[in-house]
């Protein structure tokens, strides 16, 4: 079987063809234009490339609810030309196959529970620090979705009293992501984080942001593992910083052997920033076995 794999982002589209065992056969990258120029070109990828179905993991706020009459929507987005359109139904038009949907950081999680560091895991949060913040969640074997999706980058959390910084998010400014995105960061301090790698007054301030909202994902989600991905994360000097403040901020309240072995809770992704796609792919899968189950 070959599954098409689309990790639909706000700079580019990743689409790939694999397997139901997360290999790769194929893999390319389109930038993302206005949906009539960009939607055709990853449609004649897949269409070439003769997939028996389709796993989208997409940027947000997408529309997850079956029930509704926008389902398959992209919805309030901060890219004017994609505001409603609809994504899922135009593959499904143009393909003909079945089509699985989720957030791109629901991938994320989905592909590092299914391939990667999180396999066996009930309950994992996968938390990307890039341009803005996202959260997926997978709890007790299944992808978080209910009245539409976690929005987890948006928490509100303490601002540090040195900080003078009012926050980048245009709803709550000195949200999560208004105060710890890497677009926060190069507001913040002048520079973009890749240029502010040795001062350490930088990761102090971000891990400490980072550690607050996690320590409120362990509470409200009770992770068995909790990844950390997106180009932020790429300063590795931020994980033994978060560490050590999320065990400051538990005070010794939740006593669990998993925050004990604190380096193998929180983690880096370990499919070398292929979990977005091999996530998709088992997205695919799932939506082709549900398809079958369902003709029956
Ligand atoms: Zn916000």
């Amino acid at each position: 079987m070959k599954i098409g794999a689309l990790e639909a982002g706000g700079t580019k589209m990743v689409c790939a063809v694999g397997s139901m065992k997360g290999e790769i056969y194929d893999q390319i990258s389109i930038p993302t234009e206005k949906p009539e120029v960009t939607i055709p070109k990853i449609i004649q990828y897949f269409k070439t490339h003769e997939i028996d179905c389709l796993g989208v993991g997409c940027f947000g706020p997408i529309d997850l609810n079956k029930k509704s009459d926008t389902y398959g929507f992209i919805k309030n987005t901060p890219k004017t030309e994609w505001i409603n359109y609809n994504i899922i139904g135009n593959f499904k038009e143009a393909l003909n196959v079945p089509v699985g949907f989720d957030t791109d950081v629901n991938g994320s999680v989905l592909g590092e529970v299914t391939f990667g560091c999180a396999q066996n895991l009930d309950c994992v949060v996968y938390i990307t620090v890039g341009t803005g913040i996202g959260v997926g969640a997978y709890i007790n074997g299944r992808t978080l979705q209910g009245m539409m999706h976690p929005e987890a980058g948006h928490v509100l959390i303490k601002k540090n009293i040195e900080d003078d910084y009012e926050g980048i998010c245009p709803y709550h400014k000195s949200c999560l992501e208004g105060l710890a995105s890497g677009s926060a960061i190069e507001k913040r301090w002048g520079r973009k984080g890749t240029e502010l790698e040795g001062n350490s007054e930088v990761w102090e301030l971000e891990a400490s942001y980072l550690a607050q909202a996690i320590i409120n994902y362990i509470y409200t989600y009770s992770p068995q593992k909790v990844i950390l991905g997106g180009g932020i994360m790429h300063q590795k000097q931020l994980f033994p910083l978060i560490r050590k403040k999320v065990l400051e901020l538990n005070k010794d309240y939740l006593t669990c052997n998993e925050l004990l072995d604190i380096n193998t809770y929180i983690v880096p992704p370990s499919l070398g920033d292929n979990q977005g796609i091999m996530g998709a792919l088992e997205l695919g899968r799932k939506a082709y076995i549900h398809c079958k189950e369902s003709s029956y």
